[in-house]
């Protein structure tokens, strides 16, 4: 057994299952049964007959958002909002890295399934906490580059014994699901390319769907399907048209290609599938959520303007196929990073008395929408969040009605909410068929879009065409807080048919977890506050909270074996915020941890104590530069460097270092880091294709002057 994982009251455990096998109830022993079949034939026998019929097992989590239709709703009652109090941590495990951790596990008839980041693969036994194996794809470091939003993966697939992991550097993985060892490995992106892999694969009739990200760099978005046995490509499907001198890959992208203007293709485009899709058995049409454009600034990508389809767009397909049969555009002529990538929800809803098959999504640009899912056909669409980019959408277009002044193309940067962040993110939200709620992990947020005057296309790095310069922090203490409060979260209970909020629970910063809700009337989502907690699902009251030491994106699953429920969620704070240094670091000053942690009822498990998270001491050299020589390095910083390290030059994160409080030894090799790659195992790339030896200097200056600065506020500050 792997030292790090630790069964909390072994004994206790296993006293008690002994005489709850015996209370299983008949529908459970059914469970058990199946449960027994399956695993004498192979291990993580997923095929089509169990997903569709997902609701006769609900002991098992067997696909990304638990059934095709994503809805994220447990079926399991066991634990509920009367017996809540007695939850208690059962087993955890320490992950062997600390960065970001957004994936939702898989249980699989006594197994979970999970993946971390450096696109990590791990088997426990769902009980024991037990490691059973794990995978690391070794995936080259310097891929760091070019993952937008962190070195993290949302989740794994299963198919017929085997588990599929798409990685960062573009593979997409099939691993024996006993032991983790590689049947087969896939590259399904160009390798010269920005592409990156951070989304879940999911299994449709045998196809392995895979997309991609790397819209903020230069990429042309499609998504895959691999033969799930030989990891044979089936077809390909591309969200945006190529370059119209050459033969279109299918005719839609003809038509879609009626909607851009410029060389578009030059810069990629964009339309990066990068994190949602659903399917609908009945109708067999495979839905795919695609991303924003590249560059974001449409005058940059598509000068003349267009609707650049199918940019910001829900995508039906023909999964046999990758056929195209509809789409419905959330935000034409995206140019502000409204990806429509967010968590797509399936459900058959009555409306006025008829039952209306829907599609659900709350995408960044803050509308919820309600769509048909038959046809694409628009039914509502209202704002879940702060929103003033758009005052409405049209009822009879089903386009949005956008504010005055909100593409700064005309050389006046807009401040719009939401900003790239989105109402609502990668974060799953869930249904309840109880409650007919759909509970949204929402944010709010501003974005300051700039048009980079400047802008000059350069290969495999950001190209947003903003200018980044005029969208950092204002340096008064009072302004800069005063923004800084433009950003909070919550959960947003949204009654779908009205188009209304029911109840919200705010939180204290944006970017917190992903929501479960179940069947015992609970709600179950972690925050950035470090706090996994239960709410009351019909209300919104907190019911229970646990101290989990470490921010939580990721969204819970629950699951049942031997008759005992369990509720399992990844801990481990990062993803795309940490680009906005302050803004980010206002969650707990922890180390950050990334863990699996596991509850059930009557445990009383506990955790280390955390450890403080320590900068040090800055180690600045004199400096004697003018303020004009700063001011430049602070903008090639802020056009070079905050991706990772925050807004700033202040790290959101324990694990991407605060280049603020660099050693002397850190400052003497500084140089050899940012262009000589000393660092590159550690996720630091080299950087000399992207910023001159003159350059380095001057960001420098601006970080050993940033390093001024906190020894002045430190020597201010009164003595504790
Ligand atoms: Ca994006």
């Amino acid at each position: 057994m792997n030292p790090k994982s630790k069964r909390v009251d072994r004994l206790l455990f296993s006293i008690f299952s002994a005489s709850l096998l015996l209370l299983v109830a008949c529908d459970e022993q059914a469970e058990l049964s199946v449960t027994s079949t399956t695993q004498a034939k192979t291990t993580a026998a997923v095929d089509a007959a169990r997903i569709v019929d997902a609701n006769n097992e609900p002991g098992n989590w067997l696909a990304h958002g638990r059934t095709y239709d994503e809805q994220r709703f447990s079926p399991l009652a066991d634990i509920n909002d009367n017996n809540i109090e007695r939850l208690g941590l059962s087993w955890f495990y320490d992950f062997p890295t600390n960065r970001g951790m957004e994936a939702t596990p898989l249980a699989i008839d006594g197994v979970l399934y999970v993946s971390g980041s450096w696109s990590m693969v791990y088997a426990f036994d769902a009980v024991s906490g037990e490691l059973l194996w794990q995978y690391n794809p070794e995936v080259t470091k310097a891929k760091a580059l070019h993952a937008c939003c962190d070195v993290v993966n949302r989740g794994v697939a299963a198919w017929d014994g085997k588990i599929y992991v798409g990685t960062i550097d573009g593979r997409l993985i099939a691993l024996d699901a006993a032991d983790g060892h590689v049947i087969w490995d896939v590259q399904t992106t160009p390798e010269d390319a920005a592409y990156t892999i951070t989304g879940a694969p999911r299994v449709v009739k045998g196809n392995v769907i895979i997309g991609n990200g790397g819209a903020e760099f230069d990429v042309r978005g499609f998504v895959s399907a691999y033969d799930a046995q030989t990891g044979a490509l089936n077809w390909r499907f591309y969200t945006v048209p190529g370059d119209p001198s050459k033969p279109f890959e299918n005719p839609i992208l003809e038509k879609a290609a009626e909607t851009w203007s410029g060389e578009w293709w030059k810069m990629g485009g964009g339309g990066t599938v990068w994190d949602s899709m659903a399917y609908d058995p009945e109708l067999d049409l495979l839905y795919i959520g695609v991303g924003n454009g590249a560059p974001w600034d449409r005058s940059i990508r598509s000068p003349e303007g267009g609707d650049n389809l199918f940019l910001s767009s829900i995508v039906a397909l023909r999964p046999d196929t990758g056929e195209y049969v509809w789409h419905y555009q959330t935000t034409p002529g995206d140019s502000w990073d409204y990806t429509a990538t967010q968590h797509m929800i399936l459900a058959d809803l009555q409306v006025g008395g008829t039952t209306r098959k829907v599609i659900m999504q709350a995408p960044k640009n803050g509308f919820f929408y309600v769509l048909n899912r038959e046809n694409g056909e628009f039914y509502s669409a209202e704002k879940y969040t702060l929103v003033t980019w758009a005052s409405h959408v049209d009822q009879e277009t089903g386009r949005p009605v956008e504010a005055a002044g909100v593409r700064y193309d005309a050389g006046v940067p807009a401040v719009n909410f939401p900003g790239s962040q989105g109402g609502h993110n990668w974060h799953p939200m869930s249904y309840s068929p109880n409650t007919g709620l759909v509970y949204i992990p929402a944010q709010q947020n501003l974005g300051v879009y700039a048009h980079d005057d400047g802008f000059s296309y350069e290969k495999g790095f950001y190209n947003t065409g903003l200018d980044w310069t005029k969208a950092t922090l204002p340096d008064d203490p009072e302004q800069r807080a005063g923004v800084i409060g433009q950003f909070t979260g919550f959960i947003t209970a949204w009654d779908p048919i009205a188009q209304k909020e029911v109840w919200r629970v705010p939180h204290s910063n944006l970017w917190n977890g992903g929501i479960l809700s179940t069947a015992g009337n609970l709600v179950f989502q972690g925050n950035a506050d470090g706090q996994f907690a239960a709410y009351k699902a019909d209300n919104g009251d907190l019911l229970w909270n646990f101290e989990a030491q470490t921010g939580i994106v990721a969204a819970p699953i629950s699951y049942r074996v031997g008759g005992k429920q369990y509720v399992a969620v990844v801990a481990g704070w990062g993803g795309s915020l940490i680009t906005f240094g302050e803004i980010a670091n206002r969650s707990k000053g922890s180390v950050n941890r990334s863990r699996m942690l596991v509850f059930e009822l009557d445990a009383n498990g506990k955790l280390p104590d955390p450890v403080p998270f320590d900068r040090g001491t800055p180690e600045p050299p004199a400096i004697t530069a003018s303020a004009e020589t700063i001011q430049q390095g602070d903008d090639l910083y802020h056009s070079r460097c905050f991706a990772c390290h925050g807004e700033g030059a202040i790290s959101a994160v324990s694990y991407i270092a605060d280049l603020r409080y660099m050693s002397a030894n850190t400052h003497k090799n500084f140089k050899a880091i940012v262009l000589g790659g000393l660092y590159q195992d550690r996720g630091m790339p080299s950087m000399a294709s992207h910023i001159s030896d003159a350059e380095v200097d001057l960001i420098h200056t601006y970080l050993t002057s940033m390093a001024h600065r906190v020894l002045e506020e430190t020597n201010a500050a009164p003595d504790q």
